[in-house]
């Protein structure tokens, strides 16, 4: 290979294009601001919380997530994406199709796995103790969405790496499906009332604020459907898709975490590590049990 080829390869695999990270740095800034905005002008649910502790809180959290992410998901993951450029490797990159099919059918499994991911992090013991950081919040709008515990954000690394290195993401795939995935999380997690034959239209193919809510929802056999963070082609697919609940019945968060002290900086930060209590008591499912 001539040092001329090696350099245009490089320059290529190296980064993402100036366009696509224009367009990707636009939507992010566009989309986040219209969905703050939105959910102030028309709530779905009454808060319940007072502000802005709570908001302040989750947005420390969010800081520390995007640091994790920086120190030990993106040096894991990047080298990973410059080698399927380089060396056409992983699943999607097999397929005889046009570079921006194939960043679609990634974006597409990338989606999917993360839908595997998101069931794992609530059925492994392990996993969930990080991930009822996230659920114990006591109100959920698009502050919820970065509220994460940066050491979940660390154990998720490897799982991303599998991800990325197996479906074949390109640093150019991978920039599209992070802000896909990111506007998707403020979206679902947002407080914004859409009217809801439109939303009841719009979940046939996106994970909606109602969907999410009932995730959140303190009654364990609801948080046990709407596992999807994107697209909601997964919950349909596997039954899990639910939204028969009100959002005026829902109580948000964790039945053994009721208590708003709780859900503050230091004692969530610890909340892995501290003794699990039996989370859903009184609330496995809503008939005929108090969930106060
Ligand atoms: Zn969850």
């Amino acid at each position: 290979m001539s040092s001329h080829t090696k350099a245009r390869i490089g320059r290529r695999s190296g980064s993402v294009s100036t366009r696509v990270k224009l367009f990707t740095g636009v939507a992010l800034v566009l989309g986040a601001a219209a969905i703050v905005i939105a959910e102030r002008r028309r709530p779905l649910r009454a808060r319940t919380q007072e502000e802005p502790r709570r908001e302040i809180v989750n947005v420390l959290m969010g800081v520390g997530c995007g640091i994790a992410i920086m120190t030990a998901e993106t040096p894991l993951v990047a080298p990973l994406t410059r080698r399927v450029q380089e060396r056409r490797t992983g699943l999607v990159q097999q397929l005889p199709l046009p570079e921006w099919a194939r960043d679609l059918a990634g974006l597409l499994l990338m989606d999917y796995t993360f839908y595997i991911w998101h069931v794992l992090t609530h059925k492994v013991p392990f996993l969930w103790r990080f991930h009822l950081v996230h659920h114990i919040d006591l109100d959920l709008d698009a502050s919820t969405a970065i509220r994460f515990h940066a050491l979940d954000m660390v154990i998720s690394a490897p799982w991303r790496a599998g991800q990325v290195a197996l479906i074949g993401l390109t640093p150019r795939g991978l920039k599209l499906w992070q802000t896909f995935f990111f506007l998707s999380i403020l979206f679902h997690h947002s407080n914004i009332r859409l009217p809801e034959a439109l939303e009841r239209r719009l979940a046939r193919i996106l994970t909606t604020p109602r969907m999410h809510g009932i995730h959140h929802s303190a009654v364990e056999d609801e948080t046990d459907s709407n596992w999807s963070s994107g697209f909601a082609f997964w919950d349909h697919l596997h039954g899990t898709f639910r939204l028969d609940v009100a959002q005026s019945e829902i109580d948000i968060g964790v039945p053994a975490y009721r208590d708003p002290d709780e859900t503050r900086l230091a004692l969530s930060l610890e909340l892995p590590f501290r003794p699990q209590r039996d989370d859903w008591r009184r609330a496995r499912t809503r008939d005929g049990i108090d969930i106060s």
